[in-house]
């Protein structure tokens, strides 16, 4: 069976709906094939923040309450299980499951108008012909294809032969810990130095659950399940039951050239993860919108789509290039040593790194202001060295 469909999405998760949305609610024909039957579960921890509600208005209609699970206005910061630093009332934080949020994308992009192809998986890619089959054996023709595949994408692998680099991809466990087996009542996130190298972990407050995890440099952190387990037991006193779950993600190195010609990639696909927090679905969904945009732009014109995308894209990237330029601030043992003695008796980092989740100050403010205290420090040192 042959069709044809002008746009083209690879991906059901946030990029995938965020595009399909915005292109069909402009009347474009597309279509989005994913390998998963909705609804589908996809590893991670659920965390949501306003950087990602702003996004997530400017593309979809429906309010997102009924599937988010919870919302805390603090954060917890631990090193090696002490309590460092804890912020309170702050901007609110989000927490979802992946199973029921990227089911509610994906079914209001169906609802726009977009073509589903589910349960059937992406097998081979015709760049050149702008063709594809599917595992099902049916072919589908396009004008602009939208790789939006996750971290193991076969678009990208089909464009540029890797889907990701292997020295610079991070790597997360998770298990789900059910609150009823745990002794005391968590509250708000919980953020945990010391555990993962260029990484850290996480226990995330769901109504039901905790989402715990842990995510690292995969390169750097050859003994995460041990550190993870050991973490486990330190946490709740034992083993919580449950299986835990591994998964790559990108961590700062993102496509510089995210396609070619018609074909663009987002999300994970294109390596948008935040380098420092580990934060993808915001910017999965702007990237998303973002192709979308370049393509209701170059399609009447008969143009490629890359260069409006590229132009676009621009404005997610120059922000993680300043996040990747932060890493060494915060990752490396040395000045790891010095971010964790400033932490506790600090009562703006914590508070600015949130304003940077909830979109309240750029991350340009903030590289200003952490550079602004390291030469302080430095200068404090230096005088009392004298
Ligand atoms: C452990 C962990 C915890 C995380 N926690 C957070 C968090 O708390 N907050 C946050 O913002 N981000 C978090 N992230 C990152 C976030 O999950 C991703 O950045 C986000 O899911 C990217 O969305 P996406 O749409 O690009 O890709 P995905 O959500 O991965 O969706 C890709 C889709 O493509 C489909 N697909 C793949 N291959 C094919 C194929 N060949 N054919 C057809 N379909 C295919 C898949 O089935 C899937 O539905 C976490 C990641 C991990 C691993």
């Amino acid at each position: 069976m042959k069709r044809h469909h002008k746009v083209l999405i690879v991906g059901g998760g946030p990029a995938g709906s965020a595009a399909a949305r915005t292109l069909a609610g402009q009347g474009m024909d597309t279509a989005l094939i994913d390998k998963a039957d909705f609804p589908r579960d996809k590893l991670c921890g659920g965390l949501l923040t306003q950087r990602s509600r702003n996004i997530y208005s400017r593309i979809f209609t429906d309010s997102w309450k009924p599937v988010v699970d919870y919302t805390a206005r603090g954060v917890k910061f631990f090193h090696q299980g002490k309590l460092l630093n804890e912020v309170e009332n702050a901007s609110e934080l989000f927490f979802t499951r992946r199973m029921a949020f990227d089911q509610f994308l994906l079914q209001q992009a169906v609802t726009a108008g977009t073509t589903p192809y589910l349960g059937d998986a992406l097998v081979d890619l015709d760049i050149h012909g702008k063709t594809c089959q599917l595992r099902s054996g049916t072919k589908i023709s396009f004008d602009f294809l939208i790789g939006a595949d996750g971290v193991n994408s076969l678009v990208a692998k089909s464009l540029f032969g890797r889907a990701f680099e292997p020295g610079t991809v991070a790597f997360a466990l998770e298990l789900e810990v059910e609150r009823a087996g745990t002794l005391e009542a968590v509250r708000d996130p919980e953020i945990h130095f010391g555990l993962a190298r260029w990484g850290y972990g996480w226990v995330f407050p769901k109504r039901d659950t905790l989402t715990v995890g842990i995510g690292g440099l995969h390169a750097r952190n050859p003994e995460l399940k041990q550190v993870f387990e050991d973490f486990l037991v330190t946490r709740f006193g034992r083993l919580p039951e449950g299986r835990i779950k591994g998964h790559h993600l990108p961590f700062g190195d993102y496509r510089k050239v995210p396609g070619r010609g018609g074909i663009l990639l987002c999300g994970d696909a294109a390596g948008l993860v935040e380098p420092i927090t580990g934060e993808g679905i915001a910017f999965a969904m702007l990237s998303g919108l973002y192709a979308a945009e370049a393509i209701l732009e170059a399609a009447p014109r008969g143009r490629e789509a890359l260069p409006g995308y590229q132009n676009r894209y621009r404005q997610i990237t120059r922000d993680f290039d300043h996040a990747n330029r932060l890493r060494w601030l915060l990752f490396p043992s040395a000045s790891e040593r010095l971010f964790l003695k400033a932490l506790p008796r600090s009562t703006t980092l914590p508070l600015k790194h949130l304003e940077l989740m909830a979109d309240q100050i750029q991350y340009s403010d903030y590289w200003r202001h952490l550079m602004f205290r390291a030469v302080k420090s430095l200068a404090r040192r230096a005088l009392f060295i004298k």
